[in-house]
């Protein structure tokens, strides 16, 4: 009988190892990875995240004669180029054996920041050009659904665009050239990520095709040139879109209402108003 149980185990490591095996490889090309290593008391797991900016990973883990040592569904936050623990299955009866079978998913950012709320914004264009905001925040034409605090400044194509906040360069595209008025050119947008300090991004999108001064991993400073306006993507006219956002729990992002430097104060911007750049 001992025997029997013994193969059985032994069977179930080797169908272990070749699904592990087969993940490992599937998941080889993956910016951020879940894997475990099994050591005589149990077994360890641990995540490494190779993006620039942190991930929210969430693990879960159907069981069986294991104990782990933390909660599970499992949300944690991996901070940018990292490796860690997770967490640790201690085995609860090994001559019975065990069974693990896990799932995860993962999405840019860290659920748990907090924006700087009294950050008074850098109006993203030349100093003394006066440009009109034709969307605000919850602005009737596009900015209802996920996103709704953005704001859109109408500017002839090539207008240089500075750095609203400081931060360092995440994510860019410049290599489109199409713009539209209708939802399918979504996808063709140039744009420029930048993370904030406090963990936040900021979107600038709609750049002119090869409209971008900065590249992915560059720290900017606040005014600092980072690219030229266009009307790439989902666009009526040359314009450009800015939206600060933060990472939502689940997936996606939560936009965050900011307010800016101008002439009149710090304040939020109105859609009809034109705004000197200051
Ligand atoms: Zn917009």
């Amino acid at each position: 009988m001992k025997s029997i149980i013994q193969n059985e185990t032994c069977m179930k490591t080797i169908l272990f190892l070749l699904i592990f095996l087969t993940t490992a490889l599937i998941q080889d090309n993956s910016s951020v990875n879940v894997y475990r290593i099994e050591t005589e008391t149990g077994i360890e797991i641990y995540a490494e995240n190779s993006n620039i900016y942190p991930v929210t990973v969430e693990y879960m883990v159907d069981y069986k004669n294991l104990k782990p040592n933390r909660e599970l569904p499992l949300v944690q936050v991996l901070q940018s180029n990292s490796e860690q623990k997770l967490m640790v299955f201690e085995y609860s009866n090994l001559s019975e054996g065990w069974d693990y079978s896990s799932r995860y998913r993962y999405y840019m950012g860290d659920i748990s920041v907090r924006h700087y709320d009294s950050f008074a914004y850098r109006l993203p264009f030349p100093i003394g050009e006066e440009y009109l905001l034709t969307q605000g925040f919850n602005g009737a034409f596009s900015h209802q659904g996920e996103l709704p605090h953005a704001l859109d400044f109408a500017m002839p194509e090539g207008t240089p665009i500075y750095a609203a906040r400081h931060g360092k360069v995440v994510m860019m595209e410049e290599g489109n050239s199409k713009g539209g008025p209708t939802a399918e050119f979504m996808e063709y947008a140039n744009f420029i990520t930048v993370m904030h300090d406090d963990g936040t991004f900021a979107d600038y999108s709609h750049l002119k095709h090869r409209g971008v001064n900065v590249r992915v991993g560059q720290n900017v400073r606040t005014g600092q040139l980072i690219g030229y306006s266009g009307a790439t993507g989902f666009a009526t006219g040359p314009h450009l879109h800015f939206v600060v956002k933060k990472a939502k729990r689940g997936g996606g992002f939560i936009s965050i209402p900011v307010r800016f430097a101008t002439r009149q104060g710090i304040k939020e911007l109105q859609a009809g108003e034109t705004y000197i750049g200051y």
